[in-house]
Parts: structure tokens; C-alpha cells; sequence
């Protein structure tokens, strides 16, 4: 996966936030500083939650209700919030978009991504479990997602999907 915005336009920063300086240099792709003060931010990856939720053959993937990718299929589950554990914000995030209270939640892989937000493009390391439903018939989709859809993973079209992560967790036939 390649990235070719700098990191100054990846944040879209023109002053420094300390001293309002507009000399900011870029540290490699992870961080910006200041060349008029002693500021300096480092932009370490967003971590983000995901989950391919099974039943019976099938898996649920739901239709994002905004941008990035409004309308595109995605696999439920969001960005950890801070001094979360990556099992509460799954579960939290399943709760949130879908109403659904997962079991047998088992770690699956990770895959990097690109998420361009509002002018503001987050690096994130979206991390992939598997689960059940403990009751299904409670879905509702709610929050970010505006609908879901229930289907076999090898029946995904790739074009469909919003993210580079999911379509590369997908390629990897690991469901
Ligand atoms: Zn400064």
C-alpha cells in the first residue's frame, strides 16, 4: 500500500500549532516539526477494529451510511478510542452499528489502510477478528451503517467494497 502525500499534507497543517509558524518540515512519512520552535507531532497509525461476523456460511457486511465510501460495503466495526482495548471498541462498535452482541470473538489478521476524512487523510492498522452473533435476530443497523446484507465471502464482488484493507483480508481466502 503506498501513500504518496507527505505528511504535512496528509493533516493538512499550514502553522505550526505552537507558535504559528508556517516553516514546518516533514520527518520522514511519521512525523512534522517546527523549523521555529521545538515543536514537533508524531502521526503514529490509527488502530481500527474490524469483524467478519459468520452465520451459518454466510457474513454479515454492512453499507456505510457516510463518507468516505458512503454506500460502499464494509466490514462493521470503527477506530479504538482512547484507552480502549481493541475487544471493548469491537463490541462497542458491533453494539453501536449493528445492536449485536458478539461471541467467540478470535483474532484473525491486520492489514493497513488509507481513510481520507474532511481533508485529513489517518493512516490506520485495522485489525480483523471473526465472531457470532450470541442473537442475531437482534441486527439492526444504526450509527454509521445504513443497511447489511448477509452473504458467502466468495460471493463478494471487491469493486463493492470501500477499503483496500478488507478487499486485501478478503483476497487472502482466510474465512
Ligand atoms: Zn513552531
Amino acid at each position: 500500500m503506498e501513500n504518496t502525500q507527505n505528511i504535512i499534507q496528509r493533516l493538512n497543517f499550514t502553522y505550526c500549532p505552537k507558535c504559528s509558524s508556517q516553516n514546518l518540515i516533514s520527518r520522514g512519512n511519521k512525523a512534522i516539526s517546527c523549523k521555529d520552535c521545538d515543536y514537533i507531532l508524531y502521526q503514529n497509525n490509527a488502530a481500527a477494529v474490524a469483524v467478519f461476523i459468520r452465520q451459518e456460511d454466510k457474513i454479515v457486511l454492512t453499507r456505510r451510511a457516510r463518507d468516505p465510501q458512503k454506500g460502499m460495503l464494509d466490514t462493521p466495526g470503527g477506530f479504538v478510542d482512547p484507552f480502549e482495548s481493541l475487544e471493548e471498541a469491537l463490541h462497542r462498535e458491533i453494539k453501536e452499528e449493528l445492536n449485536l452482541q458478539l461471541t467467540e470473538v478470535k483474532y484473525l489478521t491486520s492489514a493497513p489502510n488509507i481513510y481520507h476524512y474532511r481533508g485529513v487523510t489517518y493512516l490506520t492498522t485495522d485489525c480483523f477478528f471473526t465472531a457470532r452473533a450470541i442473537d442475531f435476530n437482534q441486527i439492526k443497523a444504526a450509527d454509521d451503517v445504513c443497511d447489511y446484507i448477509l452473504i458467502k465471502p466468495a460471493d463478494i464482488n471487491p469493486e463493492l467494497v470501500a477499503f483496500e484493507s478488507v478487499r486485501s483480508v478478503l483476497k487472502q481466502n482466510l474465512l
